[in-house]
């Protein structure tokens, strides 16, 4: 007999692929090749079950949502003090391209913003930038339970055309953020946001944080149990660009969009769940991303907050 999460994705799925609205990212010129009708759904518990639904196992460009899990990389590297004195935890309200920098410090407001990915980027271990691609991507495979692989043409596209993240690569060195060579900080940068994944992939991301830092299927520890709640925490706050305030309000679980199109949700100690529809809203945000996390909180009640 077909599971009733499984029965009650696929008639998510076939609602809301009805939904139209939003666009395909431009800015980055080799986003714009992604097919508008691409949809998938995946949702993985934390004792290993995976339920996908539509197109869970396109392969597109993780962006954004690597945010959160460089950043855990660096703090599991670094350490809570060193991480802390170089990129906050504030939200900023701002666009996610957004010069958000500290007066005084020059420190980025989170790690959810360009600049504090950067920032973040530039600090996971490694003697050289070479080297902390190794870790970057050494850690994001063991999120994933596998090896990564690049879209290079969106690598290559996103490196020849990202002149603002340039600048806020050089504002950070300016302030001391960034310690070497900025240039290769932001390359490394580049490249974990044109690492490959599909639903699935992104569905274990969110289901090892749900998980106090296993992956549930190979069992395998990405992240130390004090830096999940951190990361979670920031996801909670800054995960949704400048619509984060809404999401918390709305949907109630920690999240990480990014412009491919991808969405991850967290239910701690629950799930986790990877969404791909690449439209996105005026945000940012996929848009029929946030209406399956939308309609999934509200048909479960799922709200972090809401504990009746
Ligand atoms: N690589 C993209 C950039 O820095 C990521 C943007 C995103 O997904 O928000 O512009």
């Amino acid at each position: 007999m077909k599971s009733p999460i499984q029965s009650y994705l696929e008639t998510l799925h076939r609602q809301l692929a009805a939904l139209r609205g939003g666009e395909v990212a431009s800015y980055i010129p080799e986003l714009t090749k992604a097919n508008p009708d691409w949809f998938g759904i995946c949702l993985v518990t934390v004792d290993g079950v995976a339920y996908s639904v539509g197109d869970a196992a396109q392969p597109f460009t993780i962006q954004s949502i690597s945010k959160p899990f460089v950043y855990a990389t660096a703090l599991a590297d670094r350490g809570l003090a060193y991480v802390s004195q170089r990129v906050g935890v504030e939200p900023s309200g701002d666009a996610f391209n957004s010069i958000s920098l500290h007066p005084k410090s020059g420190a980025p407001l989170n790690p959810m913003i360009n600049a504090g990915a950067i920032a973040s980027a530039s600090m996971v271990a490694g003697q050289d930038a070479t080297r902390q691609w190794a870790r970057i991507a050494e850690s994001l495979g063991v999120f994933m339970g596998h090896d990564v692989a690049l879209d290079d043409a969106v690598y290559r596209s996103e490196s020849e055309t990202g002149f603002r993240n340039r600048a806020i690569a050089w504002m950070l060195k300016n302030f001391g953020i960034i310690a070497d060579e900025p240039m290769a900080a932001l390359e490394n940068y580049f490249r974990q946001c044109s690492v490959l994944v599909d639903c699935r992939d992104l569905a274990f991301m969110a289901a090892t944080l749900a998980n106090g830092g296993i992956h549930p299927a190979t069992g395998q520890r990405a992240l130390p149990p004090e830096d999940v709640e951190r990361v979670l925490s920031v996801m909670a706050t800054c995960g949704m660009y400048d619509y984060a305030g809404s999401w918390l309000y709305e949907v109630g679980m920690p999240a990480k969009s990014g412009v491919g199109g991808g969405i991850i949700a967290v239910l701690p100690g629950r799930f986790g769940i990877g969404v791909f529809s690449p439209p996105l809203d005026e945000k940012g945000n996929s848009v029929r991303g946030i209406e399956v996390c939308k309609r999934l909180s509200h048909d479960f009640g799922l709200h972090v907050f809401n504990k009746t």
